[in-house]
């Protein structure tokens, strides 16, 4: 839980991690409930401009924080032309204060099938070019599987060969940290083809993968098929042909080097997600942009979801907004403060909800949590909180308990819904 960065000039800085939100996709994916669409040109601008001057926002009141991880995600980072993003980071980079010691994770989410060869001009490579030159060092492929049937079904705009030659000219510009999304338990696919495709990524040799299961969510047309009330149910696999999944997964990658860091991401060793860690650690991260999360100080709130307002709120307290910074002098209270009035759903979380934070995004790491960590962060000692729970998941055969550390195992992880559901108060 090492919240601070030590700046090359010597003051302590508090760790900060910036994730970017593009709510834009070239067309809805057919399970998706993620905040994205498609959007024309005009709206796309007007979203950037508003960005913009958020991010702007925080010149001079983040100085007490300093970034080490940047994730822009979506959304389809990729859809939008790569001057925004170039932009995007460059403002990012203006206001705030970026870790210095070569360990700066720039990720962008990149999806095939956004980076076509059109009017005979290479975009794929323009836009990997550009990239790079920006400063993005990880990419990140939402591939979700090595079939075509597949990805036409989840309503995928590409075709395995597309993400084939997306993957292959970025090796060739010399991107050499890559994520590759994938996407288990879907309708009709036998253990035989997730494992087809595990094998074809895994031969490709990326520095990462992510290996999700497919969840059916509310207000998807996925969900009208194969929800609760949906006529294709039975189409789904079976639980236990999910958790059979699950090690299957972890077997295959294994034998190609992949080490299990988290229940469903997997890296070469040195190569695991610093953004995504700092998620399960409790590291303090920003949200900007529409819909964004944050989590800072103890303290958890939300972006409003809705374009049009969190255009217009920016757009009409810009001006008022940035006058008033150059006499502040309170920056830490300046940060926390919401100066657009776009923010939803802030939450101060009680020592308990901070508890329960700590449990259960802590033991989704494979390294599982520290029971002095615990005694450090909440002066409580883990095994006299937990203990009757402690004892039973570890004669289940649930978590394993060393001296200082807690973690599941491997059958933990197969059920791990049901096992960190165990650590909530309520
Ligand atoms: S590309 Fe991703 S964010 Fe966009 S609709 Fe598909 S799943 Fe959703």
């Amino acid at each position: 839980m090492i919240q601070e960065n030590k700046k090359n000039s010597g003051t302590w800085k508090k760790d900060l991690r910036l994730y970017i939100h593009v709510p834009f996709c070239i067309r809805k994916c057919e399970y998706c409930d993620f905040l994205s669409g498609p959007a024309n040109e005009k709206n796309i601008k007007a979203y950037f401009e508003a960005l913009y001057k958020e991010i702007r926002s925080y010149k001079d009141r983040a100085r007490d924080y300093s970034v080490s991880s940047v994730f822009i995600g979506g959304g389809t980072p990729s859809c939008v032309d790569s001057d925004y993003i170039t932009n995007t980071l460059k403002e990012l980079g203006e206001a705030f204060d970026f870790n210095n010691d070569n360990k700066l994770e720039i990720t962008i989410e990149v999806n095939p099938g956004t980076m076509q060869v059109t009017n005979g001009s290479d975009i794929d490579r323009d836009k990997l070019i550009a990239y790079k030159k920006a400063g993005i060092n990880r990419l990140s492929f939402g591939l979700q599987s090595s079939h075509d049937h597949e990805l036409r079904l989840l309503g995928r705009i590409h075709s395995y060969s597309e993400f084939k030659e997306n993957y292959r000219i970025a090796r060739e510009l010399g991107f050499n940290n890559i994520n590759i999304d994938l996407m288990s338990a879907l309708p009709d696919q036998s253990i035989a083809s997730w494992e087809e495709t595990l094998i074809s990524i895994a031969e490709l040799n990326p520095e990462h993968i992510s290996a999700y299961s497919l969840i059916i969510e509310e207000g998807t047309p996925f969900y009208d098929l194969y929800g609760p009330e949906g006529k294709s149910q039975d189409r789904l696999p079976s639980e236990d042909i999910d958790r059979l999944i699950y090690s299957r997964t972890k077997e295959i990658l294994s034998a190609y080097g992949y080490r299990r860091y988290e229940i469903s991401n997997y890296a070469k060793e040195g190569y695991e997600s610093s953004h995504n860690k700092a998620y399960w650690e409790g590291v303090s991260y920003l949200g900007l942009g529409l819909g964004s999360s944050s989590y800072i100080e103890n303290t958890r709130f939300k972006n409003t979801r809705l374009l049009d307002e969190y255009i217009e709120q920016i757009n009409s307290n810009h001006n008022n907004i940035m006058s008033t910074y150059s006499s502040s002098k309170s920056h830490i209270n300046e940060f926390l403060l919401d100066k657009f009035g776009i923010r939803r759903d802030i939450i101060s979380l009680t020592k308990n909800q901070q508890i329960e934070e700590f449990m259960y995004l802590g033991l989704r790491k494979t390294e599982g949590v520290s029971k002095s960590d615990f005694l450090n962060r909440f002066g409580l000692s883990m095994d006299e909180l937990y203990n009757d729970l402690l004892v039973s998941l570890s004669k289940d055969k649930l978590i394993l308990i060393d001296d200082d550390k807690i973690k599941l195992t491997d059958y933990g992880i197969d059920i791990s819904n049901r096992v960190l559901a165990e650590f909530l108060f309520e």
